[in-house]
């Protein structure tokens, strides 16, 4: 089971870091292939939900290896999945935007159960950009093999 949260509520599981950094005193082991990281290291950010999503399909396929073994990995474990994103901290959306989000369609995709906290219960992207994220990252891997 993977628990999609915000650094600031009780993980209900094994915390990790899925963000770029953590806050201060927090030394949460670190996923950072799952991290909002372009293929070249620079951080996705200051662009729309339309085109993070496509961005992060992108950089995820980029390091389809990695991604693919720690998805293998959180089916076999109870893990909470960490970033700093809440209601409280997001400025702008009324809906949560984080990439946790599609973090856990991409689990889900691969059969893991997700529960999403923290305002990922009421997403910025709905089901349509489900498909969609999941069909740019099918394509971009396929691309690279
Ligand atoms: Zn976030």
């Amino acid at each position: 089971m993977v628990y999609l949260q915000s650094f600031f509520s009780e993980p209900r599981a094994t915390p990790y870091s899925v963000a770029r950094w953590q806050p201060r005193g927090y030394r949460y082991p670190e996923l950072r292939v799952l991290a909002p990281l372009l293929p070249d290291g620079r951080p996705i950010k200051r662009v729309s939900p339309d085109k993070y999503l496509d961005l992060y399909a992108g950089a995820l396929a980029s390091r389809w290896q990695d991604v693919k073994k720690t998805v293998s990995w959180l089916k076999k474990v109870d893990a909470a999945l960490c970033c700093w994103c809440n209601p409280e901290r997001q400025k702008g959306y009324e809906k949560l935007f984080c990439h946790t989000i599609l973090i856990g369609f991409l689990l889900e995709e691969a059969g893991v159960p997700v529960v999403y906290l923290d305002g990922r219960e009421k997403p910025v992207w709905d089901e349509a950009d489900r498909a969609r994220f999941l069909k740019i990252l099918r394509a971009e891997v396929l691309k690279r093999q």
